[in-house]
């Protein structure tokens, strides 16, 4: 195993801000995860895993710790009473997985297409759109346990996932180091259609498939810079949302509607009785324009959710407009918004 130092981080991130890990090493099998986690523990120094970099604050001062970039690849597949058990390693492109499954015509990823990152983070944070959370599809999560350095298969029922939520974000940040990520999916089943926008994509064109699903979510994406794949994207250096949509309890949501004076203002009941409200709306209808800007820093000119780093821009910059946006979103509407990237360093 090769430890590198002071290794830049702002180049392994889509954000491209922050500074550089002390310590540094790329495991390409299971093997050098677990050395990486002997060589952090034997010299008490903080192990930190880093996957595509796509929901990634890295301080400006950089973060003292082992970085272990995940690079484990290979994709194996196998039939389950009716259903497809697809395994992919946590190194694996998560779209590249999207992709496969689709053409394979099995269901139960093709909302997601087009995020960024890879598989090993899609259960940190339950990634999820259009419809769809990975937690409908993963069966189970093989992971390291830092505390104790065995390898556990996590099944999806303690997970704890919940809204871009999961027990390795909240309660056990850091604890496991997610190898591989087995999805059920469905051969032969039909496109998972709940979304408005992703049904008037589609509509007029036919039976839905899968790949028609696939090709509208990227396009629907696209055009809110929510795909990494134009260079020349003046908006492409995000963390694609940077805070979530809060859920709050009812009598909460009734006065955030009556401060808004709007009885239209978007809001989602949840199972649990409290509502789910949009960040977007409660960002623009606090006065945030898209495309508006600090110095190097501003919200992209197609989605108020996000916050891109233009050239010269610190992680002080984005976190400082971060910042702003909470305040004057608190100060309108009485709700604080959470942001949705992981931060590493001190701020
Ligand atoms: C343009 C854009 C659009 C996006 N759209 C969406 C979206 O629609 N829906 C959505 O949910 N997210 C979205 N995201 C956020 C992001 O792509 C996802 O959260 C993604 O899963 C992060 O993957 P990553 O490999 O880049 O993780 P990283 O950013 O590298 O890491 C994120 C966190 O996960 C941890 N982690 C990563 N890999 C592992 C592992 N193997 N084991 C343990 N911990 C690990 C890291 O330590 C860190 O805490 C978007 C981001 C961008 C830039």
């Amino acid at each position: 195993m090769t430890v590198a130092e002071r290794v830049p981080l702002a180049p392994l991130t889509t954000l491209g801000v922050g500074g550089a890990a002390r310590w540094f090493v790329e495991a390409a099998d299971e093997a050098t995860v677990r050395a990486a986690q002997a060589w952090a523990r034997e010299r008490s120094v903080a192990l930190r895993v880093l996957g595509g970099g796509s929901n990634l604050v890295v301080a400006d001062a950089g973060v003292d710790a082992l970085v272990v970039r995940i690079a484990l690849r290979g994709l194996t597949h196998r039939e389950r009473g009716g259903a497809v058990e697809l395994t992919a390693a946590a190194g694996e492109p998560w779209d590249g997985v999207v992709a496969e499954s689709v053409e394979r015509g099995w269901a139960g990823l093709e909302c997601l297409s087009g995020i960024p990152g890879l598989v090993g983070a899609t259960p940190i944070q339950n990634v999820g759109a259009y419809g769809q959370e990975v937690s409908d599809t993963v069966v189970t999560v093989r992971a390291l346990d830092t505390t104790t350095g065995e390898i556990a298969g996590i099944a999806a029922a303690d997970c704890g996932f919940a809204y871009r939520d999961s027990t390795f974000k909240r309660q056990t940040p850091g604890r496991f180091v997610v190898l591989a990520v087995t999805y059920r999916l469905r051969p032969g089943g039909a496109p998972t259609l709940t979304y408005g926008d992703v049904q008037r994509h589609l509509a007029g064109r036919g039976a839905p498939t899968l790949a028609g699903t696939r090709a509208a979510v990227l396009a629907i994406r696209r055009a809110k810079s929510m795909v990494l794949d134009d260079p020349g994207d003046p908006n492409r250096r995000s963390c694609g949302s940077f805070f979530l949509n809060p859920i709050v309890d009812a009598a909460h949501a009734d006065t955030v509607v009556a401060r808004s004076g709007d009885p239209a203002m978007p809001r989602w009941p949840q199972p649990d009785g409290r509502v789910k409200l949009s960040a977007a709306w409660l960002i623009e209808r606090a006065g945030f324009a898209r495309g508006e800007r600090a110095g190097a820093v501003g919200l992209s000119t197609r989605h108020t959710l996000a916050i891109v780093a233009h050239d010269g821009a610190r992680t002080a910059d984005v976190l400082a407009f971060a910042r702003r946006v909470q305040d004057r979103v608190e100060e309108r509407f009485g709700v604080r918004l959470s942001p949705e990237p992981v931060f590493w360093g001190a701020p």
